[in-house]
């Protein structure tokens, strides 16, 4: 079909980017009236389908004319601006990812490219103006008689005079009813800057000024916006947000968990009258596409998303901002493996215009680079009112024990206690999801596992499943042990938070309390319904994971008693302490929002490592001291460059060969280490078998070329996958 159509006419050549995993542009021939330039959007065939691809500027001559396919058609959306193609590239070769796969990060939303569906209104045509000989009927007098005030679309015509859109088009033909087209309004109203804030405190105005300059100045610099929880960081980028949208510019703020920002959302139109254009992966189609298309336009002035929005076609952006820096959810882990902090830095760089980092425990990246002069700080110390940072005390386990089979050592069911008579609310908080992390038979301590991961299956008693957390994998609970055959034997090893949550019912059976995961709150809305009643105080113990760690203000919150500070520390991963220590610091920041002071009760085994030392005496930069000394010391980011390789194969043997053949093909290049190959600590997962291989380097060694030269030769066979991620964040 595609083939049919001919360009005999004179014809240009261009270079089409698709988005498949390709790294190579296709050439086609298009008509030149169209003028496709660098950018256009265009649907080509390739083999049988047609595909959205790219323009990225003239083709080449070396496939024959009666070879070359033609530009099936040229989208009428603006062209992707320079920064997006540059980003695409950019992005590609630092995550040795193909081109196409990157691209299709920005061209996600296929339906954006469809022109908005048109709209018309109906009106009646006066009497006088009726054709001869018009014939009346009960159903015409009805939509005469509906018409008889404003102008009606079709549908509500249909709904207002029962009628079909049959009399509604043979009324339109016989000349009794006119058509009007609307053009739709735009979907985004435009925020506005002069709307009065919070007076800023001193410090907060200082900030506040000096990230307006750099918007101001429309030139590329990045900014760590770094304060205490609670400080307002929030309050000051809003004010950098008003410079852009007062210079004209848009603006983009990257979140980690826009699902279940509704706070934000509320906080931004209170701030700006309107609400901002949200993307993520949630979205409806026409909200996306609505979306999409507004960026491009130019007609969202302010886009809040989760970091996939990093590569939307802004038109004029002028200021970026990366809330929660330090979130590990902004490393992207399936596909493209990108850190969307770090490209968010270099899309700021390829546009011009400035970054703001912020967070209370920025990541060492950051505060290296902040260091090394490279970015620019600027500190907020102060809770401004009189809401004062909690006090944090750690439980040592090993002295202060819960009783057998319990998880709340007596100090925090205490302090538990004393916080419910005040009539103030408590967070435990677990970061574990179901009832108990391990099931195992108490004949012959045989653990239930995963079937298709090296994984133990997770109770879930609320909805009465073992659940796998890698691969989704769920059955019930075996009556029988596999191994020992032993009856009814099982019993939970470990708390998740529905164990937690029934301690909680029988040591203050009068408590209200709710369990806070993602198995509970499961979208924006249940999400805003669950702060709704938090702050109606309708909830006073609330059992929470990692969800209820960030952003929420709750202001009868006063006791945080994070049950299990240990859990991250566990694995020895690269950022396993500085992970934690963000994690715990957050959740702490929760207590003592408002005029009541916070407390935060850290139950832990190793009280004297220095993540808990830290947390105690309030003592961040000691912390980070001594993590940046121990990473510099091993020669680990940010002071060295890492890189995981996962060869995986449906079979042990496969994947064993594989991995061993990329190891012997192992550069041996000074300042190069290669680990491995081993087994992943996940050495099944979702069906496949893992091994693992781990790349050191020395921080100038171009890391990407010395994997390309190793990596790109080497053919596997189908089976088998090579997964490169360069900065890992798992190393699972
Ligand atoms: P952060 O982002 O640093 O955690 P926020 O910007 O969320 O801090 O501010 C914390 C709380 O303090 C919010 O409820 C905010 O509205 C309030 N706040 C911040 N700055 C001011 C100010 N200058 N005056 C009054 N309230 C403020
Ligand atoms: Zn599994």
């Amino acid at each position: 079909m595609d083939d049919l159509f001919a360009l005999d006419a004179p014809f240009e050549r261009v270079s089409v980017l698709l988005p498949l995993p390709l790294d190579a542009a296709y050439d086609y021939k298009a008509d030149p009236a169209w003028g496709l330039g660098r950018g256009a959007v265009v649907e080509v065939p390739l083999g049988k389908r047609r595909l959205i691809g790219v323009v990225l500027g003239p083709g080449g001559d070396d496939v024959p004319d009666e070879r070359l396919r033609g530009v099936l058609r040229a989208y009428d959306v603006p062209p992707l601006p320079a920064a997006v193609l540059d980003l695409v590239d950019w992005v590609a070769s630092w995550t040795l990812a193909p081109r196409g796969s990157v691209l299709r990060m920005a061209v996600s939303s296929p339906g954006a490219l469809e022109p908005p569906p048109a709209t018309h209104v109906l009106t009646a045509v006066p009497q006088a103006a009726w054709p001869e000989g018009t014939r009346m009927t009960p159903a015409r007098r009805r939509a005469l008689a509906a018409l008889d005030g404003p102008a009606l679309e079709p549908k509500d015509l249909a709904r207002e005079a029962a009628i079909g859109p049959a009399v509604i088009k043979s009324m339109l033909e016989s000349g009794l009813l006119e058509r009007h087209a609307l053009t739709p309004s735009p979907p985004f109203q435009p925020p506005d800057p002069d709307r009065a804030g919070h007076a800023l405190t001193g410090e907060q105005a200082d900030a506040a000024a000096a990230l307006r300059r750099s918007v101001a100045d429309r030139a590329f610099s990045v900014t760590a916006l770094d304060g205490v929880t609670g400080s307002g960081k929030t309050e000051v980028y809003f004010e950098a947000i008003a410079a852009a949208l007062s210079a004209g510019r848009q603006a983009l703020v990257l979140l980690p968990e826009i699902a279940l920002s509704a706070q934000w959302l509320e906080r931004f139109a209170d701030r700006f009258g309107t609400a901002p254009a949200v993307w993520h992966s949630e979205l409806k189609p026409k909200v996306r596409r609505e979306t999409w298309r507004a960026v491009a336009e130019g007609t969202a002035r302010v886009l809040v998303g989760a970091r996939s929005a990093l590569f939307l076609p802004f038109a004029e952006l002028g200021l970026i901002v990366v809330d929660e820096e330090h979130e590990p959810a902004y490393k992207q882990e399936d596909g493209v493996a990108y850190q969307a902090r770090d490209m968010a830095v270099v899309r700021a760089r390829l546009e011009g215009v400035p970054v703001a980092l912020v967070s209370a425990t920025p990541s060492l990246e950051t505060l290296e680079n902040v260091r090394g002069g490279r970015y620019r700080a600027l500190h907020l110390a102060a809770r401004p009112g009189v809401a004062e940072l909690p006090t944090v005390e750690l439980i040592d386990l090993r002295r202060d024990r819960p009783e057998r089979g319990r998880f709340l050592a007596p100090a925090l069911v205490r302090a538990v206690e004393r916080t419910l008579a005040d009539g103030e609310q408590v967070l435990l908080f677990l970061n574990r999801r179901g009832y108990a992390p391990l099931t195992l038979c108490r004949g012959c301590g045989h653990r239930l596992e995963c079937p298709n991961c090296t994984a133990w299956l997770v109770e879930h008693r609320l909805l009465g499943r073992l659940q796998c957390h890698h691969c989704g994998f769920s059955g019930r609970m075996p009556r029988v042990c596999p191994s020992c055959e032993a009856e009814d034997s099982f019993v939970a090893s470990g708390p998740g938070v529905e164990r937690l949550a029934e301690e909680v019912l029988s040591r203050f059976p009068e408590a209200r309390f709710q369990i806070a995961s993602s198995d509970t709150i499961l979208g924006p809305e249940q999400a805003g319904e669950f702060v709704r009643a938090v702050n109606a105080r309708e909830i006073d113990v609330i059992v929470g994971t990692q969800i209820v760690a960030k952003g929420h203000h709750f202001p009868w919150l006063t006791l945080v008693g994070v049950v299990d500070a240990d859990l991250g520390l566990a694995g020895g991963d690269l950022r396993a302490g500085e992970r934690t220590y963000q994690m715990l610091h957050q959740v702490a920041g929760r207590a003592g929002r408002a005029e009541r002071p916070g407390r935060v009760l850290l139950q832990t085994h190793v009280p004297e490592n220095p993540v808990m030392a830290a947390l105690a005496a309030g003592d961040r930069d000691r912390f980070l001291e001594y993590e940046a000394e121990q990473r510099r010391a091993a020669g680990m980011p940010p002071f060295g460059r890492l890189a995981g390789l996962v060869v995986s194969a449906p079979d042990p043997e496969r994947a064993d060969a594989a991995a061993r053949a990329i190891a012997r093909a192992a550069p041996r290049l000074e300042g190069v280490t290669v680990l491995g190959p081993a087994p992943a600590p996940l050495a099944l997962l979702r069906g496949r078998h893992r091994r693992r291989l781990l790349v050191k380097a020395r921080k100038e060694i171009n890391l990407q070329r010395v994997l390309r030269d190793w990596l790109t030769p080497i053919r596997l066979e189908n089976a088998v996958r090579l997964a490169i991620d360069v900065d890992p964040y798992s190393f699972m």
